[in-house]
């Protein structure tokens, strides 16, 4: 029997340590080419035993080159954070106690830790004080959480009771919604939503859902149960939906009405932005995630839902060998998992590193990041600004050297980009043009990550339009 851990978690904390420590100077995007990643990795499994350490060797050493260097400060596709070093260590540390945090009675620390850290959230995001929450995967499994309980609570009132009676032959519920995220869909899907459930309504010009069109939609309705859908930060343009306006249509209704705040959420902790987050608190839910903004390691969605009854019922799950004693809050009564991680642990570090004022700098600091660079990469030749950011997020196109619009040419500097190796960003389509999504959510990234990564833009177009020179001489 082996019991000495010392000598994996000894090597671990070394390739833990060199990999931080040297984020700076490695290439922000991956290097390693598909076929070198199949060929390390893809070995014939062993047949005897190996040392522990010698497997954690043999795997920091591997991987090399096929990471995306998300923890890097330059670091802006996606909508990715870092790792606060509190809640990294607390990640490593819920591994090593490995608990099962579905009950109270099986890990009550686990349990405890996120009593705890419900109302903080709840707090921060000046949600009501009675809603009830789950701490989940990630925001999809949060909108799967949230609607799960909308498909109660809306049904309940038809006189069906979902849990009880399925989806099939249900009354029907309607779905609508301005622009959104693709795990909206998903989420649908998962709880036997199809596609035709669904209805795009209008957008202004800032991707917001028109309240007009909200409303009548809703009116042509005439009772039939619905959801609608809205957004505190969409993906691609970090637009706001007018909760004021359109949360109090939707009640008159009778309807669900979800945010999706994945990112945008974390707003509401800066009176700067609070405005934007404005009437929110009226929703009857809400989706975020901790490993975006509050950056927190993977894998951590919030969700909290106002009806909180719907919510238990829709989740809760009653097990003969199961002990509910009912003096603390049972984590499996909220969320769709069974067994699962203790992830409250790294939530409640990242947001005692910070501190309520903490989370408003890292909130302010993001997006002043995010104006910069956006403000400095638009001066730049060959720089088209297509959305300035009203939080963390903006969008920029590449203009070709003749100055047309091209999404050939768009996509090739983003790849110039990532090969150079400074900065790192993803490619979006707006309205059918390709654009380049910069979105800063790292507690690390400064001013100085900013004009660094402008320089690398700089020199990378430079280079491309003497390479096209070159070429047609
Ligand atoms: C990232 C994101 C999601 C999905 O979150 P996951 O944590 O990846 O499931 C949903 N909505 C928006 C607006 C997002 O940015």
């Amino acid at each position: 029997m082996r019991k000495d851990f010392n000598p994996a978690l000894k090597t671990a904390m070394q390739h833990a340590l060199h990999y931080l420590e040297n984020v700076d100077e490695r290439s922000v995007g991956p290097t390693a080419s598909l076929e070198t990643l199949r060929q390390r990795l893809c070995k014939d499994w062993n047949d005897d035993p190996m040392a522990a350490e010698s497997v954690i060797n043999d795997l920091a050493k591997d991987i090399e080159g096929g990471l995306n260097n998300s923890v890097s400060a330059r670091f802006f596709a996606w909508v990715m954070g870092g790792s606060l070093p509190s809640a990294l260590a607390a990640d490593w540390l819920t591994s090593t106690w490995d608990q099962n945090a579905g009950l109270y009675s099986v890990s009550p620390a686990s349990a405890i830790i996120e009593e705890a850290a419900g109302p903080w959230l709840k707090d921060l995001f000046r949600l009501p004080p009675s809603s009830s929450f789950a701490l989940v995967t990630g925001c999809q499994m949060a909108h799967t959480t949230c609607l799960a309980a909308a498909r109660t609570w809306l049904l309940k009132q038809q006189g069906w009771d979902v849990e009880r009676q399925g989806m099939s032959g249900a009354p029907r519920i309607r779905v609508f919604c301005g622009a959104r995220h693709a795990t909206i869909d998903r989420a649908l899907h998962l709880l036997g939503f199809g596609d035709e459930s669904l209805t795009s309504l209008p957008v202004d010009a800032r991707g917001a859902l028109d309240p007009g069109a909200l409303e009548s939609a809703l009116h042509k309705l005439d009772d039939q149960p619905a959801i609608v859908l809205l957004q505190a930060g969409d993906v691609n343009t970090g637009s706001f939906d007018n909760f004021e306006a359109l949360i109090p249509i939707a009640r008159r209704y009778g309807a669900w009405t979800h945010v999706d705040g994945a990112f945008g959420m974390w707003a509401a902790a800066s009176p700067r932005f609070e405005h934007l987050a404005r009437g929110l608190e009226r929703a009857h839910s809400w989706a975020t995630d901790g490993h975006k903004w509050l950056n927190v390691p993977y894998d951590c969605g919030y969700a909290f839902v106002a009806e909180g009854e719907a919510h238990r019922a829709s989740m809760s799950s009653q097990a003969s060998y199961l002990t509910q004693e009912g003096l603390a809050r049972d984590p499996m009564d909220w969320n769709p998992e069974f067994s699962r991680r203790a992830r409250g642990f790294a939530t409640y570090a990242a947001l005692r590193e910070l501190g309520r004022s903490g989370v408003r700098e890292l909130v302010e600091r993001c997006c002043d990041c995010a104006a910069q660079l956006v403000a400095g990469l638009g001066e730049l030749e060959g720089v088209k600004v297509l959305r300035s950011p009203i939080i963390n997020q903006g969008l920029v196109t590449f203009p070709d050297p003749s100055g047309a619009l091209s999404n050939e040419w768009t996509d090739k500097v983003i790849a110039e980009i990532a090969a150079d190796g400074t900065a790192f960003f993803s490619g979006t389509t707006l309205n059918g043009q390709r654009a380049m999504r910069i979105s800063v959510c790292n507690w690390q990234t400064s001013g100085e990550d900013v004009t660094k990564t402008i320089a690398g833009v700089e020199r990378v177009l430079t280079r491309m339009r003497e390479g096209l020179r070159l070429e047609t001489r």
